[in-house]
């Protein structure tokens, strides 16, 4: 089958994500300014046999980007971050209010049933359990099927009586990173985290939704912008 470049999507580059993608005259600069920092554009500009100008965008991306920092009157340093530090610096940056999805719930009252069709119609793995709105537990694939090969009447026994409840249900705030969610759901062995916000009335209002397909996808987006 050949593919027209329709098919070619190009992901919006997200904030604070950064295309490092250095030409072999930055990284020129970078040893310069390494061996002799702190040194002047127009020192560097001259070691290269190039005018202050033609050099004047490298500088400004090899600043921007972190490799180099630049003092008024005094010139360049190097700023000891290798490539692997930036790595770490965007994962760092990536925010789980930009890449969580929209959560799935269910009451904890209704049934094992109910949720089992609810985890086929929204195609997740696991549905977090509300009561008034507010967050009691997370019931997965696993759960449900425990119940379901117990014998036990899919119909009429409720979620909250299979589901992982408060306080052991981990969690994990819009502003914190993409990363940390990615390092509790490894600690913890499970496969998503409920995004949660903190409210007046005692308890957690469910926002999103973190799984490690989030991170599978973000790990894909960081490969098309970060090439180290
Ligand atoms: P699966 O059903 O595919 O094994 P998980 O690995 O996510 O799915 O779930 C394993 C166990 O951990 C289940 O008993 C589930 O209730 C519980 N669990 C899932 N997510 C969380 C969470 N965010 N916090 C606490 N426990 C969870």
């Amino acid at each position: 089958m050949i593919y027209s470049t329709q098919h070619l999507a190009i992901v919006p580059k997200r904030q604070g994500v950064v295309r490092i993608d250095l030409t072999k005259r930055q990284e020129t600069i970078i040893e310069i300014v390494k061996r002799n920092g702190p040194i002047t554009g127009e020192q560097i500009a001259e070691r290269l046999g190039l005018t202050r100008a033609t050099l004047r965008p490298d500088l400004s991306i090899l600043t921007m980007a972190g490799f180099l920092e630049a003092r008024p009157r005094v010139g360049y340093y190097y700023s000891g971050k290798k490539n692997a530090d930036l790595f770490g610096d965007t994962l760092r940056r990536m925010k789980v209010a930009d890449y969580q999805s929209v959560p799935v719930v269910i009451e904890e009252t209704a049934s094992i049933y109910d949720a089992i069709v609810s985890l086929f119609m929204e195609d997740v793995g696991t549905l977090v359990a509300v009561r008034d709105g507010f967050l009691q537990g997370v019931v997965s694939r696993k759960d449900l099927l425990k119940v379901a090969i117990g014998g036990g009447d899919i119909h009429q026994i409720p979620v909250n009586l299979a589901m992982t409840r408060l306080p052991n249900v981990i969690v994990i705030r819009p502003e914190q990173s993409l990363y940390e969610a990615a390092t509790l759901m490894v600690q913890h062995q499970i496969d998503s985290l409920p995004v949660v916000k903190d409210t007046a009335a005692k308890g957690w209002v469910v926002v999103g939704r973190v799984s490690k397909t989030t991170i599978v996808r973000a790990f894909v987006e960081l490969g098309q912008y970060l090439e180290i």
